[in-house]
């Protein structure tokens, strides 16, 4: 959704809220309830005072017993597991409570399309795609924690908030930052934008190190705690290259428009620059809690209780620009971009098969971004204006991938 739209959501958005500014109980859906940023938004759910929100469905995987657990503290009326084979440990779990259940890819949809007014689309990966696709198409507002939907599935997403008036809160810390620091001027206003990156593990090494560089290694974050997919993608900085994307879509800018920082302390998140000269920032520790609280509170704001920011502690703050030939993966963010379509969903795929490759030892760091570049080549790209289009260029994307696996070793 560009800036103007946002406004406008943001407007009804209030509007709907009431004058006293969120005291109306939130309706709440939360897809991917297990995951690490579900948990987050089910903590804050369940501190919030009684009456602030209401849990209308939860989404799992296939974790029947911590979704039964989390369906249960937060008084869930819905259940959902993707893996039908699940169900009856939910079932079970749930006996009693009055709190229904569901499986199945179809459940999962049907739930994100549910009447709600807030959902948070939290499920990784390409799973994410058709219920984040769902809830935005239902109305309301949609914080957006999965990158891989707006990035191989952006024009679609934007058009289809659009459509339905649907406001989209980004969560990825950078862009809640960006969001925030953007939140009370016009975009015409903007001269570009400016995503912090905290460098990874190798931000000082040399190529010939990172050539050698273990799985071991790339997935030891100096800061965020995370996955081993999303820390490798830290390592390689191809995560800020799908953030510069996803930052594309939500902000309504062309990629020579944002740009990207390694700011090692992780706490200035995003900067916005105004044709004035201004530049606005928001700051934080880094802590999910905080971008994911702002997007369940907002327009108005939450209390939490993590630790405040302390910038006579933290010393000084060092900002860097990234080195293009060890973090090739940023050109190839870009390029993608630039081609549109359906490149950017290649780009996500081949990159999703190299990190695997590389996690399971079979192909070194260096060759991550040579394996995405060969396969952007080869597949190149193509319109990309509905799940269909944006599903089989992923496919071809894998499978051209899984096919450089012996050239790369
Ligand atoms: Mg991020």
């Amino acid at each position: 959704m560009d800036m103007t739209g946002m406004k406008a959501a943001a407007t009804s958005a209030q509007a709907a809220l009431g004058d006293a500014g969120g005291t109306a109980e939130r309706r709440v859906t939360v897809l991917g309830a297990t995951g690490s940023i579900g948990r987050a938004t089910l903590d804050l759910i369940a501190d919030a005072p009684e009456g602030r929100f209401s849990v209308q469905a939860l989404v799992a995987n296939g974790n029947a017993e911590a979704l039964a657990a989390a369906a249960r503290r937060v008084r869930a009326r819905l259940a959902v597991v993707a893996d039908a084979a699940a169900l009856p440990v939910l079932r079970a779990a749930l006996a009693g409570t009055g709190i229904e259940t569901a499986a199945g890819a179809a459940a999962v949809v049907e739930a994100a399309a549910m009447p709600a007014d807030w959902t948070m689309a939290g499920i990784v990966g390409a799973a994410g795609l058709a219920p984040t696709l769902a809830a935005v198409a239902q109305g309301g507002m949609v914080a957006i924690a999965n990158k891989e939907c707006l990035v191989c599935a952006g024009a679609a997403l934007i058009a289809s908030a659009r459509r339905a008036g649907t406001m989209l809160l980004p969560v990825d810390s950078e862009h809640n930052a960006i969001f925030q620091a953007m939140d009370s001027a016009g975009p015409e206003g903007v001269e570009r934008i400016v995503l912090t990156a905290s460098g990874g593990p190798f931000w000082n090494w040399s190529l010939t190190q990172m050539g050698q560089a273990s799985a071991a290694q790339a997935v030891a974050h100096p800061v965020w705690r995370m996955g081993a997919k999303i820390s490798v993608d830290s390592a390689t900085m191809m995560n800020k290259g799908l953030e510069i994307i996803e930052a594309a879509h939500l902000f309504d800018l062309p990629d020579d428009r944002i740009d990207v920082l390694v700011h090692r302390q992780a706490l200035v998140h995003g900067l916005v620059y105004y044709r004035d000269g201004s530049v606005v920032a928001q700051l934080a520790p880094p802590d999910m809690h905080t971008p994911i609280a702002h997007a369940l509170a907002w327009p108005g704001r939450m209390t939490v209780a993590t630790p405040r920011l302390d910038l006579a502690a933290a010393g000084s703050l060092s900002f860097e620009k990234p080195d293009a030939e060890r973090f090739p993966a940023l050109g190839l963010a870009r390029a993608a971009l630039r081609a549109g379509g359906t490149a950017p969903a290649v780009l996500n795929a081949a990159n999703e098969v190299a990190v695997r490759l590389f996690l399971d030892g079979r192909i070194g760091f260096l060759s991550i971004a040579a394996m995405i570049a060969a396969v952007m080549t080869e597949v190149g790209a193509s319109r990309a204006d509905d799940l269909e289009a944006v599903l089989a260029a992923d496919a071809e994307a894998r499978a051209a991938a899984e096919a450089h696996a012996r050239t790369y070793a």
